[in-house]
């Protein structure tokens, strides 16, 4: 099959369909998930999960949800999510029993951001870009952590280079935040995750649906070509070093 044929197919398909296949040691890998969600918050409380809205968070959450665990969810509305992603924020609010917790930035900082450097200013340096992402997701981020013992993310080392050596249980932050991040994914692959979401159907972001694997702010992500990295669309105008928004950088 050519590669534009390929693309073809996928750009019309639907992930989950197309996507959906799990690795041979999926089952005990959704074992170890599992039993890591359950002592998260059985020993670690209070812990909370951090979503993005994207494909493996809403694993996460399902999961949470189906294991009836005592996590509250947290989304980052940066305030530049695109509508379907915002939408999907509305469904999960609504059909989620884990409460879901919205935290935005503080406005008036942004707008003096904007007003100073200008509406462009993401696209003009790294420093730049990384100040929009201080404002708009570090803040909030230190906001929705405060007085947590653990927080749960979906970084899987398939992602990215600087990723591959994401660890189940993170305590790198144990002795300066006090602080633990689980990575309950860490070892799935993206046929796992979408194995998952097909079997037990999961909502998922329609964004993924046209060739966007991984979803950030509207103006810093664009849909990705066949045979280009997973996330090539995030920040795609930067060095792939520099692609972290702060979040899940290491000092
Ligand atoms: S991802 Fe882009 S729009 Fe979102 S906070 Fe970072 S720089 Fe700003």
């Amino acid at each position: 099959m050519t590669s534009s044929l390929i693309s073809s197919r996928i750009a019309h398909g639907k992930a989950s369909e197309l996507l959906a296949k799990a690795s041979a040691e999926f089952s005990a890998k959704l074992a170890q998930t599992k039993t890591l969600l359950q002592r998260a918050a059985a020993e670690y409380a209070p812990v909370t999960q951090a979503s993005s809205l994207g494909a493996e968070d809403m694993v996460i959450t399902h999961l949470i949800n189906s294991l009836q665990l005592d996590i509250p969810v947290f989304v980052l509305e940066t305030g530049a999510l695109h509508t379907e992603t915002l939408a999907l924020l509305e469904r999960t609010q609504a059909h989620s029993q884990a409460p879901i917790v919205v935290y935005r930035p503080e406005q008036a900082s942004v707008m003096q951001f904007v007003r100073n450097k200008g509406q462009d200013a993401i696209y003009k340096s790294i420093e730049l870009r990384k100040e929009c992402c201080g404002l708009r997701k570090m803040a909030p981020l230190d906001r929705a952590l405060q007085g947590q013992r653990a927080w749960i993310t979906g970084l899987r080392q398939e992602q990215s280079n600087a990723r591959a050596d994401v660890p189940l249980q993170d305590d790198a932050e144990l002795a300066t935040k006090k602080i633990s991040k689980f990575n309950p994914l860490a070892q799935w692959t993206w046929g796992d995750v979408w194995h998952y979401i097909a079997t037990n159907a999961v909502d998922y972001n329609p964004l993924h649906d046209q060739f966007f694997p991984s979803i950030g702010c509207a103006p810093c992500t664009r849909a990705i070509s066949l045979g280009e990295e997973f996330r090539a669309g995030r920040w795609w105008w930067e060095d792939e070093a520099a692609k972290e928004c702060g979040l899940h950088v290491k000092k």
